[in-house]
């Protein structure tokens, strides 16, 4: 991995050269719209920097995803607005030109500080899945579950849409500036067109032989006439999702819930392959819910994150709950640290995949899952001198283990996170998504529509015992989203999280362990090579020093692969006054700031 330095004015003019040489490119070897290069986005003077390459800011800063998408939030945050404010600008911006992984037509999990009032909120804007859904909905002709790939495609993967109504939610709670002010820089944008990013030009030929072109709708904003993908540098213009903005920012998220873009919703999941069952009363009956935060005591700090139905806080939870009865931060990066944390890990993920899911729709052992004592006894079932092979799931207080079978589900990439802080201390840590890349590729109104019902367990029950996260009319499905916020002293400290599908949870514990035990510079942890356990084999990341456990792993027991790990994390860690933001060097994001 290429270290990155990762000052705002380099990065984003370094984004803004790489757009135009490869449009140049573009140019010759396909027929490609002149336009006016993108005009670089003004950016904070100085691009002050940490030695690790973080960027440092004093008033406000926002790392998110795309430099468009960053900047949209940097203008709303300049012009004084709050943290919920630029969250609703940099969604929406994601959208346009990060469509491939979160808009609209998907669900978010976001987490916000309020600094005045000192109190975290969280909201769950997951997707919902059709009332008249039943735990048959992922079950082939023949009785049998559908292979995963086989259910995506298609309008029945779609659940109702929940970021648009969270982000009104957060904006009718927190924020200062109107609404349809948020909304203009994507309705100009996509009315002049974006040059396609590189990662968008990657995902799209990458996604042609995964059906992006089996549907005309996305097949005619995506591909070239001759059935080509469009190349980086393309200028793509989105007037039908300008209109639909106009028609947001004028009516808030009725038209999208209960009128003629619900209407459209509707209609386009009716494919001819896999067709949903998605009605209007299911778009009307949507609702966000502001849920408690899940929070575990860290060495002293609180890590707070997001609870069910995404099993991202409670996992990430007990990772660290169990690694606290360790003297993980004298370890280091070492082998001996590595290994207590892919034990814990094993043992996180034991419990994950039989207890967690919409508890609002099964009975779950939720505070009992990251109960000290319960912890402290898992922890104890590590043995520092030998890999287990798989964890057994554990009996938290409050048991409900008879009842479940264990759910394999493994969610696919396709995902954005990003982190906010605004002038007054405001802050938000929000995970978006349309689940796999571009979702189910079903397009309406100008914006891709998820397919987050493959997050449900398609196996209704194992060897005669219920899944937990198996479909029921008007259910979450189970995410591993995590979005989180460190706390010191009853204020935050830290915001990270990242796409990733189950690996999320792994690379934002990697994240936390780095900067909160191994004191590294947020820049640095997030460029450090990842060491991922899901209850399975110990995935170490290609081309970055993880590699340099690998032997050491492998005498103490462990069962290694390596392969990309393809993380999405962004991060804030405030720290004497100052804000220090961090990008993933996978994606193509910036930390910008004031
Ligand atoms: N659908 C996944 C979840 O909710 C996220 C997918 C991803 O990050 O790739 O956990």
């Amino acid at each position: 991995m290429t270290p990155n330095t990762r000052s705002a004015a380099l990065v984003l003019a370094a984004f803004f050269v790489a757009g135009l040489v490869v449009f140049g490119n573009a140019g010759h070897l396909r027929t490609t719209v002149a336009t006016a290069p993108e005009p670089a986005p003004e950016v904070a003077p100085g691009g002050e920097t940490t030695e690790g390459g973080s960027v440092v800011a004093h008033d406000y800063m926002v790392a998110a995803a795309n430099p468009l998408a960053a900047e949209a939030g940097r203008a709303v945050l300049a012009d004084g607005g709050s943290a919920a404010d630029a969250a609703v600008a940099v969604q929406m911006m994601l959208n346009l030109v990060e469509p491939q992984s979160s808009g609209i037509g998907g669900g978010a999990f976001l987490l916000y500080w309020d600094a005045s009032e000192q109190t975290l909120t969280t909201l769950d804007g997951r997707e919902r899945a059709p009332l008249a859904a039943d735990e048959t909905y992922w079950l082939g002709p023949d009785g049998e579950p559908v292979a995963w790939w086989d259910a995506v495609v298609g309008g029945r993967s779609v659940g109702v849409p929940g970021t648009l109504k969270l982000l009104e939610t957060l904006h009718t709670q927190f924020g200062t500036k109107p609404w349809a002010d948020l909304l203009q820089p994507t309705i100009a944008k996509a009315d002049a067109g974006f040059a396609i990013s590189p990662r968008l030009a990657e995902s799209i030929a990458a996604a042609q032989d995964k059906k992006l072109d089996l549907f005309d709708t996305a097949k005619a904003y995506f591909f070239n006439s001759d059935g080509t993908p469009k190349a980086a540098g393309t200028l793509l213009k989105n007037p039908a999702f300008a209109e639909t903005l106009r028609r947001i920012a004028a009516e808030g998220s009725a038209p999208f819930y209960t009128g003629s873009i619900a209407a459209d919703i509707v209609a386009a999941v009716k494919t001819d392959i896999n067709p949903g069952i998605l009605t209007l009363d299911d778009m009307a009956a949507y609702t966000v819910v502001q849920r408690e935060p899940v929070c575990v005591p860290y060495r002293g700090d609180t890590v707070c994150g997001m609870g069910p139905p995404t099993s991202g806080g409670l996992t990430v939870g007990q990772i660290l709950g169990m690694l606290s009865t360790y003297d993980l931060p004298a370890l280091g990066p070492s082998v001996e640290g590595w290994h207590l944390y892919i034990e814990a890990a094993k043992l996180a993920y034991a419990d994950r995949a039989l207890y967690m899911a919409d508890s609002d729709y099964v009975p779950m052992p939720t505070y009992g899952l990251i109960d000290a004592t319960y912890l402290a006894e898992r922890a104890a079932l590590i043995d520092p001198d030998s890999a287990m092979e798989m964890a057994e799931p554990g009996v938290p207080p409050k048991d409900h283990a008879t009842l479940w079978a264990p759910d394999t589900q493994v969610e696919r990439p396709g995902t954005s996170h990003f982190v906010i802080v605004d002038a007054n201390g405001d802050m938000v840590s929000m995970t978006t998504t349309i689940e796999t890349g571009f979702g189910s590729r079903v397009m309406t109104n100008g914006f891709l529509l998820n397919n987050e019902l493959t997050d449900f367990a398609r196996a209704p029950e194992v060897d005669g015992r219920p899944v937990a996260n198996r479909v029921e009319g008007g259910k979450r499905p189970r995410s591993s989203m995590s979005p989180t916020i460190v706390l010191r002293d009853g204020t935050p400290v830290l915001l990270v999280g990242s796409p990733g599908g189950s690996r999320i949870i792994n690379y934002v514990a990697n994240a936390l362990v780095a900067i909160l035990d191994w004191g590294m510079d947020p820049q640095g942890a997030l460029d450090m090579g990842h060491v991922v356990n899901r209850n399975g084999p110990t995935e170490l990341e290609d081309g970055t020093g993880a590699l340099a456990h690998a032997d050491g792993l492998v005498a103490l027991g462990h069962a290694v692969k390596t392969g990309a790990l393809e993380s999405g994390l962004h991060a804030i860690l405030i720290q004497d006054g100052r804000l220090i933001g961090a990008a993933d060097p996978r994606r193509e994001g910036v930390a910008v700031g004031e």
